[in-house]
């Protein structure tokens, strides 16, 4: 939560109209209302309903093969067991048949949207600290991210943790050749350009919802309309250059800073 809050302090300095020129994000006041406002499951309801609705009994968690889905402890804001996701931590992959979705029992998530992960809108990625950006200073991928991945790759064993190498077993299960195959692409970044938030967004048409875009003599990464702010590029940038404003829309973030 402190990079977050370190986050939310950077918009508030910036302002509105800091944050629009600097092609990043607006609404820095009704961002900041919501900074205790985690960002919630694929298809969760409005914030009001989902609390409401959420049982706390860890269904979406039991089923999410990536280990993406969190339940608040004691210090979280809406009680013990709500189900949330940090992508700092581990972002959402939105598996195509929306698995956590299926398996919410109680309304919490909308099984309306479970045919198509293109319906998801859990908030909208933004540029928070584009300076950070190794493609715009044409900087390769340190091997800390190599640590990184492995530090998020919950299914691994610690001798596979210790040694930062996969080893292949005769039947894995979905959930680890899932894991283990984003591990791998993750890895082939390393000692080269970086474009993995673009590379590795699951959004279907990837390049609908970020891609990247010439600046100076490197590369940014632009955000577009299709993000539907799963946080997997949080969790992979290298650098921590992007971050999810949960619950809002593209336009809510974006299309204000043109007016
Ligand atoms: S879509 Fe997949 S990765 Fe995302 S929270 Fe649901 S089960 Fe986990
Ligand atoms: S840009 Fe892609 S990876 Fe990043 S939050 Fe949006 S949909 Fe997810
Ligand atoms: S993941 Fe994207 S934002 Fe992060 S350093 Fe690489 S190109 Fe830049």
């Amino acid at each position: 939560m402190k990079k977050r809050r370190d986050f939310l302090k950077q918009i508030a300095g910036l302002g509105v109209l800091g944050l629009a020129a600097a092609g990043a994000i607006v609404g820095g006041e009704a961002l900041l209302a919501r900074e205790e406002t985690p960002l919630r499951p694929p298809g969760a309801m409005p914030e009001h309903q989902f609390l409401a609705l959420c049982i706390k009994c860890g269904q979406c968690l039991q089923v999410c093969p990536y280990d993406a889905i969190r339940l608040e402890d004691l210090n979280g804001k809406a009680g013990v067991g709500t189900a949330y996701i940090d992508p700092d931590k581990r972002g959402c992959y939105l598996c195509k048949a929306l698995p956590c979705i299926l398996a919410c029992p109680s309304g919490a998530l909308d099984h309306s949207i479970a045919d198509d992960v293109r319906k998801v809108k859990m908030g909208v990625a933004v540029v928070a600290n584009e300076n950070a950006c190794l493609a715009l200073h044409n900087k390769p991928v340190p091997k800390s991210e190599k640590d990184l991945i492995y530090k998020h790759t919950t299914v691994l064993t610690p001798k596979e943790k210790r040694e930062k190498r996969v080893y292949e077993l005769p039947n894995p299960s979905e959930k680890r050749q899932l894991q283990v195959d984003l591990l791998k692409k993750v890895e082939q970044y390393v000692g080269k350009s970086c474009t993995i938030c673009a590379d590795l967004c699951p959004y279907p048409e990837p390049e609908l919802a970020i891609g990247m875009v010439k600046k100076g003599s490197g590369y940014i990464p632009q955000i577009r309309e299709k993000c539907v702010g799963c946080g997997a590029c949080v969790e992979l940038c290298p650098t921590d250059v992007l971050k999810i404003v949960p619950h809002k829309s593209y336009e809510e973030v974006y299309k204000k800073a043109r007016v």
